[in-house]
């Protein structure tokens, strides 16, 4: 077997850190922020994703060895004008409540038919070593905003999410389903062959 390279997820959520485990494969030993208390949380204020994940990727790499992952995620909803996209996680409020932000969302879209629901999630991944950002992946999956939940797998908007030509919700998939299709799987595919490109 191949010598296991590292790599720093640049996020506490171990949920996270353990997806992107599967979907980049098994050459890599992969370390998070909880490994690494010492530094403190990156403030996201950027004013896209792709600025976001770069702004992580960058300071993370400033201070710590070798490569560094870093993402920033959320939901684009068309009738919405793309909200709330980088205030995903937090649209009801700073709890970052998934309850209170599926609720939300669906009292946005009362009443607004079938047609007009359309949205998509939206993923920027950025790579960066000693404080340099080398690249940025972008992984869209298009689908709608249902009226009601269907599943309870995943996290987030996936029981309101229908991808578009399947018939269940994100959270109706088992995991490996969901990493197929995703906005996150298809950016980590990309980001796995560059990094085995670059360091494999
Ligand atoms: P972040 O990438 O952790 O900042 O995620 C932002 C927010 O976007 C999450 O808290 C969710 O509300 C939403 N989101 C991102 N990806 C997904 C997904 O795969 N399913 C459901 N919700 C998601």
């Amino acid at each position: 077997m191949e010598p296991q390279k590292s790599l720093v997820i640049a996020t506490g959520n171990p949920g996270k850190a353990k997806e992107f485990a599967e979907m980049l494969g098994q050459q890599w030993q992969i370390r998070t922020l909880k490994d690494f208390p010492e530094i403190s949380d990156v403030i996201e204020d950027g004013d896209s994703f792709e600025t976001n994940a770069c702004k992580k990727a960058r300071e993370i790499s400033e201070q710590v060895e070798g490569w560094v992952l870093a993402d920033d995620s959320g939901l684009e909803v068309d009738y919405l004008d793309g909200a709330p996209g980088i205030y995903s996680a937090r649209y009801a409020g700073p709890e970052k409540d998934d309850e209170a932000n599926n609720q939300k969302l669906l009292k946005e879209l009362d009443g607004v038919p079938d047609k007009q629901r359309g949205a998509q999630f939206h993923c920027v991944l950025a790579i960066a070593k000693s404080g340099e950002v080398l690249k940025t992946f972008s992984g869209i999956i298009r689908g709608k905003i249902l009226t009601e939940y269907h599943g309870s797998n995943g996290f987030g908007y996936d029981p309101l999410f229908l991808p578009d030509g399947y018939r269940v919700t994100t959270a109706e998939m088992a995991p490996h389903e969901k990493h197929n299709i995703s906005h996150r799987g298809l950016a980590s595919k990309q980001a796995s062959s560059f990094l085995k490109d670059a360091c494999l």
